[in-house]
């Protein structure tokens, strides 16, 4: 058994919102530089393997067929502004249905047993797409698709996702709002693009208490987001029974991050990954990682590098994160819904 999968796409490199955006920061050059990272030293023990682009059955599993014929046609039609900070070229749907394809390969993979972890270098990022409604450089989002092959596909009963993402991922918290087979976290900076995700929206209907939303203040740093992570998500989620583990990677809660500011280290994301993997190694459940922001490309590189080195085993977590000044009010919301 591999230590971990790692899948990505050529096509990921030709979407550029650079075309119609000249200062965009979302471009290849982000997943190049994890790849030029990743080339000068391999992860021990890591399989790579081929992504198959996303049909339209599976991007219906989350998106409806207008949704996805509106993306297609305007990419064919050569291009255009989706809204300010979204935008598509020609290649653009291509790339969408690789990144949107990897995350449907390698949840398939992981569930087959091929490993127990596995990370998907794709762009663009998921997240923020709703399931009608591109948006925030997202088409379609790559970790709710995901997740729901997992359930209508593989028999998945429930789904844990998680979203350390700096900015907060209303796309994948609307898709599941009313669910309570996924369990949605997140831990987001606020206030911050998009303004959603407040501590008290805890998802509605049958999905009550199955949306967690961690926002925490510009400036937090590593001791915040793992006591947050520690002490209010993972209880909930080992509460939850997961048979799957879906990770939104941003990694634009980096201190030198240019979008957005957390302090978080290179580190940290270790750190994080860490605790992730050793919840769901207790559980025997896999993890599949999809990345989403990150948008200082050293950075970025040296970050994903880090976290797939954790999450393929190497390394033990440090001692738990002491208390924050976030974390009784935080638990107070979330335990009203799970044992804590
Ligand atoms: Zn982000």
């Amino acid at each position: 058994m591999s230590a971990g999968l790692y899948f990505s796409h050529p096509a990921c490199l030709e979407h550029d919102p650079r075309v119609l955006s000249p200062a965009h920061p979302d471009t290849p050059e982000r997943l190049l530089a994890i790849e030029r990272a990743l080339a000068e030293r391999w992860l021990p023990g890591w399989e790579r393997r081929a992504a198959e682009a996303a049909t339209e059955a599976e991007l219906g599993l989350v998106h409806p067929a207008h949704h996805v014929r509106a993306i297609a046609e305007l990419c064919a039609a050569g291009g255009g502004a989706i809204d300010a900070d979204t935008f598509v070229g020609e290649s653009s749907f291509r790339a969408a249905t690789a990144a949107a394809g990897a995350a449907c390969t390698m949840t398939r993979a992981l569930l087959d047993g091929d490993a127990a972890v596995g990370f998907c270098a794709v762009r663009p990022s998921g997240h923020h797409a709703e399931p009608d409604r591109a948006m925030g450089f997202c088409l379609f989002n790559n970790v709710a698709i995901a997740a729901e092959l997992a359930i209508r596909e593989r028999g998945a009963e429930r789904v844990f996702i998680l979203d350390w993402d700096v900015h907060h991922g209303n796309g994948t918290a609307e898709a599941f709002r009313t669910r309570a087979d996924v369990l949605f976290a997140s831990i987001h900076q606020s206030p911050l693009y998009p303004g959603t995700g407040p501590l008290e929206d805890a998802g509605s209907g049958e999905g009550e208490g199955f949306t967690i939303n961690l926002p925490v203040p510009p400036g937090s740093e590593e001791q915040l987001w793992l006591s947050l992570l520690e002490r209010v998500v993972l209880p909930a989620a080992v509460a939850f029974g997961p048979d799957l583990v879906l990770v939104s990677a941003g990694f634009d809660a980096h201190v030198e991050d240019p979008l957005a500011g957390c302090r978080l280290r290179t580190g940290s994301f270790a750190e994080l990954a860490r605790r992730v993997r050793d919840m769901a190694a207790a559980a025997a459940i896999p993890v599949g990682v999809v990345l989403e922001g990150g948008y200082n490309h050293r950075v970025l590189a040296e970050c994903v590098r880090c976290a797939l080195a954790a999450l393929g085993g190497e390394g033990e977590a440090r001692p738990a994160a002491p208390e924050s000044r976030l974390t009784p009010r935080a638990a107070a919301q979330v335990g009203r819904y799970w044992p804590l």
